[in-house]
């Protein structure tokens, strides 16, 4: 989930841009120069009609100059932007004369899908600070759908809307904004007034003035540090409030979500409870969760638009780590402390290591941290080399993935948090609150914090980590015993070597006359592109394992990665074998419309990173020798049945066995109608590739199609669409001490 859609409008500096500008008026001798102003306090005013769509306002705006030249004494023009179908109705100065006409559409500079109406403004006496007065209106209507894409969770489309359904009015020119490059520190200070209709709830990224909406008898916000931008939302919705210490929370659901407010404000509350020792107080004194009709998990200053179908997901909502607690903590990061536009985003690495991650770390539930280290280490093994970018450049042109952002974001958190000390590290972040709320910081500042809190040097490590790509090969090649009880473990990482620190390595001993194998553990910092460490035990070692729980980021070696839908979704080549369809086999099992439209959207999603010419399909019945033996599987439904996928599955150790009426796995049998399953394994002959089955005893026994990539477990089994067992097919690196 991220903090606010990215930039993705049309942006550019005004220099350069008053490209055939017309003169205006007859008396000007020629073209004004131009002025560079920022805004340091919006006043809006603004009423919404959903039912017509219209959106009406007035701005206020004190501007000052950010030239560093004197103030011109001819005339001069400034850029104002605006949301291509609102118009300007009026506009006035105060502190400087306005040439006549005031203000002046320019034409359209961009081919790009989106881009602000720019007005210029002529100023015939500039000054070095003044008040704009825009008044402006039209109507804002998009189509939601056109931005709905099935499998995923945010529509970035969406910018300016006015509906019965719901208003967003987001990052998308919907008040007057003096022209602005893309990596200019705006902040200013908003004071926002807002009707709509009875029924219709607004939520701003403000606190509730409760002085001004009793003078003004409308809702009313003021921003509570300044902001980059102000953003208003809303909808028919019901308010349900609470209270926690200094923060008034709220959430604004629809009639028909009413049972989810007391889960969802319990959530938010223990969200609090949870991190507010850990990273300081949270930034304001109120905090709305707010259903959102498109597909969202945005988080903006002061609220959190949640889309109706993650609400309705309930409680799987409120207690998912990456969710909920992910998005309120973009109330620190993101939206608190703001990302520095000229450096890499560093939010949603610290945000994700913070819940995704962390917040199994609070849960005390080990297993699954080591789980998520576990997994970033191998996606990360997955990444094709021209996709493994430098942490730094994540919403810079050109810069990382999500998934470097995130998960490898998480995991050098941890590595950092690891080095420091978990709670110099926590100390860090509360000093970075203290220090840069309502602030832009970039890498650099948490560096800085960080290296305050816990007196260490880490520029190398935020070097190595944030601005070089890539992690280290890490393995040991080989351990040798020169004693009785001493051993030389060889490392190697590859070039150019990163400084590990606490690379940790197991080992045990096991001699024939004890029962059970005794343990050892070691640490060493490796730094060397090979390195060899002596190791000593009070008995023999007998085996070694490298980094058994994951604390360091590394490539594996792709067979050791655990198998997933992945693994099959990408490689060499993929076989589809499919079930035969109803008109040839008149079984029980045969392929019903239905079931054939849900194999043929699986096949579909598994199909979509193949080119045609690496993709086979084939049908039960009809499998020619080798088909399967080159190339990642999927096998649907009754397919496993056929005689030979069921050889083929046999020969790869597959560890679920089909019988009449069900399936079976580590002995226990799967017969009730609602059970099915979602099994990936290690492809022999694929090197990183996957073999996967997708299966249910009835059709409704899996889930939806969609939600299939997005389960990260070797095994899933289901009843009725939800999961009741997972399991990973996890290989060990054990290396024999010789
Ligand atoms: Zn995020």
């Amino acid at each position: 989930m991220s903090a606010q859609p990215p930039k993705r409008y049309w942006h550019a500096r005004t220099t350069g841009m008053l490209v055939g500008a017309a003169l205006l008026g007859g008396g000007c001798a020629g073209l004004p120069n131009e002025l560079n102003m920022r805004a340091a306090r919006y006043r809006l005013d603004v009423s919404l009609d959903p039912a017509a769509h219209i959106l009406a306002g007035r701005a206020t705006i004190d501007l000052v100059r950010t030239d560093e030249t004197a103030v011109p004494d001819a005339p001069a023009a400034l850029q104002i932007w605006l949301h291509p179908d609102l118009d300007i109705t009026a506009i006035r100065a105060s502190g400087a004369e306005l040439h006549v006409p005031t203000a002046q559409r320019l034409p359209d500079a961009s081919s790009e899908d989106f881009a602000p109406a720019r007005y210029r403004v002529v100023l015939t006496t500039p000054a070095e600070a003044l008040t704009l007065f825009v008044d402006y209106r039209g109507k804002l209507w998009q189509d939601v759908s056109v931005g709905e894409k099935p499998g995923e969770i945010h529509n970035f489309q969406m910018r300016a809307h006015i509906s019965e359904e719901g208003a967003y009015l987001g990052d998308g020119y919907w008040y007057p904004q003096p022209a602005h490059g893309e990596q200019d520190l705006r902040l200013a200070d908003f004071t926002l007034i807002a009707d709509a209709p009875a029924g219709f709830e607004l939520v701003a990224s403000g606190e509730s003035d409760p002085e001004l909406r009793s003078r003004t008898g409308r809702a009313a916000w003021r921003s509570p540090f300044p902001l980059p931008a102000m953003v208003l939302v809303g909808g028919p919705h019901e308010v349900h409030r609470d209270k926690h210490g200094h923060v008034t929370l709220e959430a604004h659901l629809k009639p028909n979500q009413a049972a989810h407010a007391s889960g969802l404000l319990a959530a938010v509350k223990r969200i609090l409870d949870r991190y507010e020792p850990l990273i300081g107080p949270y930034p304001a004194r109120q905090y709305t969760v707010v259903d959102n009709f498109f597909s969202s998990g945005f988080a903006f200053p002061c609220f959190t638009l949640l889309s109706s179908a993650v609400i309705d997901m309930g409680e799987r909502a409120q207690t998912t780590h990456g969710y909920l607690d992910h998005e309120m903590l973009h109330s620190w990061w993101g939206n608190g402390i703001f990302v520095d536009p000229r450096d890499g985003n560093w939010c949603e690495a610290l945000t994700s290591y913070a819940t995704n991650y962390y917040g199994h770390v609070l849960d005390g539930n080990e297993e699954e941290a080591r789980r998520k280290r576990r997994n970033y280490c191998h996606y990360f093994s997955r990444l094709n080399p021209e996709d493994d970018k430098p942490l730094g450049t994540f919403g810079l042109p050109g810069g990382c993935n999500r998934q470097i952002a995130y998960d490898k974001g998480a995991m050098v958190f941890h590595m950092l948090a690891r080095r420091m000390g978990q709670d110099r590290f926590w100390a860090a972040m509360r000093r970075f609150t203290d220090e840069s709320m309502g602030r832009h910081a970039s890498w650099e500042t948490i560096r800085g914090a960080c290296e305050k809190e816990s007196g260490q040097n880490l520029q190398l490590f935020f070097d190595q980590w944030v601005r070089r790509s890539g992690a280290p090969r890490l393995v040991i090649e080989r351990a040798e015993r020169f004693s009785a009880n001493e051993a030389n473990v060889y490392f190697s990482q590859g070039e150019p070597a990163f400084e590990l620190s606490g690379v940790s390595v197991a080992g045990w001993s096991n001699p024939e006359w004890m029962a059970h194998p005794i343990g050892f553990s070691y640490q060493f910092d490796i730094i060397g592109a090979h390195q060899i460490e002596p190791v000593s035990s009070s008995y023999p070692l007998d085996e070694i394992e490298l980094d058994p729980a994951y604390h360091i980021l590394r490539r594996v070696p792709p067979e050791d990665i655990v198998p997933t839908t992945a693994a099959t979704r990408r490689g060499p080549g993929l076989a589809v074998v499919m079930p035969r369809n109803a008109e040839t086999q008149k079984n029980r099992n045969a392929e019903t419309p239905e079931e054939g439209e849900r194999n043929a959207q699986i096949q579909a999603i598994f199909e979509s990173s193949y080119k045609p010419s690496q993709r086979i399909v084939r049908t039960a019945g009809s499998i020619e020798e080798g088909a399967l033996a080159e190339r990642c599987v999927l096998v649907l439904g009754d397919a496993v049945r056929d005689s030979y996928v069921a050889g083929f599955l046999a020969a790869i150790d597959f560890p679920i066995t089909w019988h009449e009426g069900g399936f079976e796995f580590e002995g226990t049998r799967y017969d009730d109608s609602g059970d099915g399953l979602l099994c990936t394994v290690a492809h022999p002959g694929v090197p990183g590739g996957g073999v996967t089955v997708v299966y249910g005893n009835t059709p409704d026994a899996i889930p939806r199609e969609m939600n299939i990539p997005m389960y990260e477990h070797s095994l899933v089994i289901f009843q009725s669409g939800r999961p009741v067992l997972r399991h990973d097919f996890e290989r060990q690196r054990i290396v024999p001490v010789d």
